[in-house]
């Protein structure tokens, strides 16, 4: 079969950008290995409950965000997203609780939000009250400008010359000062604030970034925390309804996908351009304009382009990097249990490591319940939670001599998790229990990631900004889409790298 445009993988990022091609008449076929898409964003169903897989909070719902500008191409509605209020509660381990995006639903603009967080900020540090409200005054208009920039140059990254000069001269106030930050980490900027507050800072960045402060570019933190003035959503049916309705977008544009379908490697031609992809059941799918691998850059190189064909200082950047795994625990909770807590989105911070590097394995978790509102989640009177900690994905792939050495690993790993979760949020009681565990290794079986590593590249000054990998490869006809790719983690910035390949290969006329 020949496409214009071949597309491997539906997770978010593969499915967006065969979504706006297929909506801007390109002729597309996705290829996806499981029966269903969705990949690290869909959801596991067990005895009536409907789990994410993520954390359910999801950025770039409001109006003339990342979102409405995809969907307003395509031929299907959006899912429905409503803005929680919190977004969430950090908690710390001195039981000190800080509301992030606190307003109130209904809330015309961004200074009752801000306001109310600079007055929870005071009360929670009061050690450190003026800098910590002073971090956060002062990264806001950076934060302004880079979400201007990319709403006008979606491709930061990649800008060519004159692109580059006419934003610089858009933002002409606030440019020099963006520039000089290119170099500097979050850490820079938290002088004169206690332990306590970079710990809370260090929680968020890595949630929203994958490294604490010390490591975490300075430009990618201040667009991550400044969500107390733009606001986080659930969705109506998990992240995998974004799923199904761009898969419906797809199908009714004519594009075509192609579920229980493994690409095997890319095709090449004579000339060495990328001419097309190898499927595991032999047969080859040829791509006359493009092939997009949504596939991570570990494996877009390592198994579709393949060893011999990677330039040795990509394979020297890709060996380099490294992200996260993550372990889950999927909890039946009674609604009564969920409502003792202050949030249905918390994120515990249950060890301070004072002196120490931060070690997010051992300092944090999140806990996510299901929304109130959205009862086909889980069975009458209950929600779904999914508590997520962090893991290093590699100790998951040690040599086992058989299958009961990975589920011994998972026992203990779950009774220190169990642990944790009730001395940090004792309101639970006996009002929850574990239906199931999911480890790196799950993650690997449903998509092939390398090592199960989820949530992508950590973003530190070598792997963010213009260092990021991009969705450009050395060869011209290829390009990748997902977390692993500029401008980074969670379904917004997923979404963000999709659009920048599918305005590259098939501009919006
Ligand atoms: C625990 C956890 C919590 C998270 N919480 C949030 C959150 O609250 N909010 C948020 O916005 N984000 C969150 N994220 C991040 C988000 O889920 C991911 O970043 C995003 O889903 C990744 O999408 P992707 O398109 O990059 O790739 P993937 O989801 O990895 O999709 C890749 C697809 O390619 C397919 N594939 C792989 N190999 C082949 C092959 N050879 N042939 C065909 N198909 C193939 C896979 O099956 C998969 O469907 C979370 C992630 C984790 C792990």
């Amino acid at each position: 079969m020949t496409h214009e445009v071949v597309v491997v993988g539906a997770g978010i990022g593969g499915l967006t950008a065969a979504a706006l091609l297929a909506a801007r008449g390109v002729d597309v076929c996705v290829v996806e290995k499981e029966s269903e898409g969705g990949g690290c964003a869909t959801t596991f169903e067990q005895f009536g409950y409907r789990f994410e897989t993520t954390a359910g909070l999801y950025a770039g719902w409001g109006a003339g965000e990342i979102h409405a500008r995809v969907f307003s191409e395509l031929p299907v509605a959006p899912p429905e997203a409503r803005r929680l209020t919190p977004a969430y509660v950090v908690r710390l381990p001195d039981a000190t609780e800080v509301r992030v995006g606190a307003g109130e639903a209904g809330d015309a603009g961004d200074k009752i939000n801000v306001d109310e967080f600079e007055t929870e900020l005071s009360r929670a540090f009061p050690e450190c009250a003026e800098a910590a409200v002073n971090f956060y005054r002062e990264l806001a208009p950076v934060a302004d400008t880079l979400q201007r920039s990319a709403r006008r140059a979606p491709e930061l990254a990649t800008l060519g010359k004159f692109a580059r000069m006419k934003l610089l001269a858009a933002e002409a106030r606030h440019a020099p000062r963006v520039l000089a930050l290119q170099t500097h980490t979050a850490a820079a900027h938290l002088a004169g604030t206690s332990t306590r507050f970079r710990r809370f800072v260090d929680a968020q960045l890595q949630l929203y970034a994958g490294c604490a402060s010390d490591e975490c570019s300075y430009l990618y933190a201040a667009v991550a925390l400044d969500l107390p003035r733009r606001d986080l959503y659930a969705l109506r049916g998990g992240a995998s309804a974004l799923a199904r309705a761009l898969t419906d977008s797809i199908k009714q544009s004519g594009g075509r996908i192609r579920f229980d379908t493994t690409a095997l490697r890319l095709a090449f031609d004579a000339d060495g351009r990328v001419a097309g992809v190898d499927l595991l059941s032999g047969e080859a799918l040829r791509a006359t304009r493009a092939v997009v691998s949504n596939l991570t850059v570990w494996d877009t190189y390592g198994k579709l382009v393949g060893h011999a064909r990677t330039p040795a200082p990509l394979r020297e950047r890709l060996k380099a990097a490294r992200g996260w795994g993550a372990y889950l625990l999927y909890l039946g909770a009674d609604d009564a249990a969920v409502a003792r807590l202050p949030a249905e989105h918390l994120l515990a911070l249950d060890s301070w490591q004072e002196g120490e590097p931060y070690d997010a394995p051992r300092a944090q978790f999140m806990f996510s319940a299901s929304p109130v509102w959205d009862a086909a989640r889980a069975p009458a009177s209950k929600r779904a939670v999914t508590v997520s900690y962090y893991t290093d994905a590699a100790d998951w792939f040690a040599y086992h001599t058989d299958e009961s050495e990975h589920e011994a690993e998972d026992q203990r790993m779950l009774e220190a998790c169990w642990t944790r979760l009730h001395a940090a949020l004792p309101e639970l009681g006996a009002g929850a229990e574990v239906i199931e565990t999911a480890t790196p290794r799950t993650f690997y079986e449903q998509t092939r990631r390398k090592l199960g590593m989820t949530g992508g590249i950590p973003q530190t000054l070598a792997n963010s900004g213009a260092n990021a990998f991009t969705h450009r490869t050395p060869f011209p006809n290829l390009y990748t889409v997902g977390d692993t790719t500029f401008p980074g983690h969670g379904l917004a910035a997923v979404t963000h790298s999709a659009l920048i390949a599918a305005n590259e290969i098939a501009p919006r006329k």
